[in-house]
């Protein structure tokens, strides 16, 4: 990693850093074979506060061409964004209607607001290694749900850059999902109407739907989401020592009593009763329905603070998502896709930015910062054959 701090702004980069990255680092020919290999896909790009839309992008040439392009003096950082893939020509007047791309989800930490006034306090466009977790564990559970329900198989998860993960799906079957389709899928898995609730900070949204709670059922993952609860909630921000009567709201009444015990004081201690309590009437008691409700009530607990929550807007057909490997105009940090199975260990804070791979061009640092989330773009590429996918002969 370069001696630069992964902290500098844009202040801190120049724009030679970043129109030597487009020319030198940036794998355009990659994205353009994952992405772009119809003339009919539209790629557009925000140049400061100008945008380009409805480019055609055949050859890697083609995109760098593009990226490096000026059109006026506000360029901080150029992002590209991919759209769907259009029927005819994309040219303005023959355009025609959206019919195909990847499916595509975008969680942005700003969903997140009543769980991070209660831990980390960051709001707005202020992000935390801790507080991304949310969108990790969302991701994680979102590739999870989308296997189970749909088959899918070839996930590609993005850093936004600042405070927000996109997940594509790669799948060649799933491109040319209907708009309808694609909406319901999103309320499947997550889409579900909570922000207005997340607006009234330090209150907790609390899952309602029978959904919500067996999206953790079925995961198969709730001792992870578990160990991911005690660490952040019980352990670092004692969450059960402030807001104990948001997190247990939707236990019953004899368990909300056991828990609120003078006894319990710490936020382990409570969490300990809670636990115990669950896991009492769960394995223990010959009423089979109490047991019930209660690990119902600790899934809807975990399904409030880890389902993904998503917004809408970027999962439509004609949504621009940013491409990976773009940089953030305001963080400069790069877009980078995550390895899947590795999705829980990604840690921002140390993304590689634009200053980086500036040292690394001008042969300050030696490694490549970019080359791990390369080699991962490479490997998404080679499973989602493209070709088939979008050659001409589909569109
Ligand atoms: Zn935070």
């Amino acid at each position: 990693m370069a001696a630069a701090s992964a902290s500098k702004t844009q202040e801190a980069w120049q724009e030679e850093d970043v129109l030597a990255y487009w020319r030198m680092l940036y794998p355009a020919e990659e994205i353009v074979a994952l992405f772009g290999s119809t003339p009919n896909r539209e790629f557009s790009f925000t140049y400061g506060d100008a945008y380009l839309r409805f480019q055609r992008c055949v050859t890697g040439d083609d995109l760098r061409k593009l990226l490096a392009k000026k059109c006026d003096s506000k360029i901080g950082a150029t992002t590209a964004h991919a759209g769907a893939i259009y029927p005819r020509a994309v040219d303005r007047q023959d355009r025609g209607e959206p019919i195909a791309c990847e499916l595509r989800y975008d969680i942005d930490l700003n969903s997140y607001d009543d769980l991070r006034a209660m831990l980390c306090g960051c709001k707005d466009d202020k992000a935390c290694d801790d507080c991304f977790l949310f969108a990790q564990i969302g991701a994680r559970l979102l590739v999870l749900c989308l296997k189970d329900r749909l088959g899918c198989k070839n996930f590609l998860p993005v850093y936004s850059g600042r405070r927000g993960m996109h997940l594509l799906v790669l799948d060649a079957g799933m491109r040319g999902v209907s708009k309808e389709a694609r909406e319901a899928i999103s309320k499947n898995v997550g889409a579900q109407e909570h922000p207005k609730m997340c607006q009234k900070r330090g209150v907790l949204w609390w899952a309602q739907t029978d959904a919500d709670h067996l999206m953790v059922d079925q995961s198969g993952i709730r001792a992870e989401l578990v160990k991911l609860f005690e660490k952040l909630f019980v352990a670092k921000y004692r969450v059960l020592e402030k807001h104990l009567d948001e997190v247990i709201r939707g236990f019953p009444d004899t368990v909300k009593r056991e828990v609120q015990s003078k006894e319990h004081k710490t936020s382990e201690a409570r969490w300990r009763a809670l636990r115990t309590a669950v896991l009492r009437e769960s394995l223990g008691s010959s009423n089979c329905k109490a047991g019930y409700v209660l690990q119902r009530s600790m899934d809807r607990l975990l399904a409030s603070c880890f389902l993904p929550r998503l917004d809408a807007g970027p999962s439509a057909l004609g949504h621009l998502l940013k491409l990976p490997f773009s940089v953030h105009a305001k963080t400069g940090r790069v877009a980078v896709p995550i390895e899947e199975s590795r999705l829980m260990e990604f840690v921002p804070s140390k993304c590689p930015t634009v200053v980086h791979v500036s040292a690394y061009l001008n042969k300050i640092t030696k490694t490549n910062p970019l080359q791990e989330p390369l080699a991962v773009l490479r490997r998404a590429a080679k499973q989602s054959e493209t070709k088939t996918l979008l050659g001409k002969a589909d569109f």
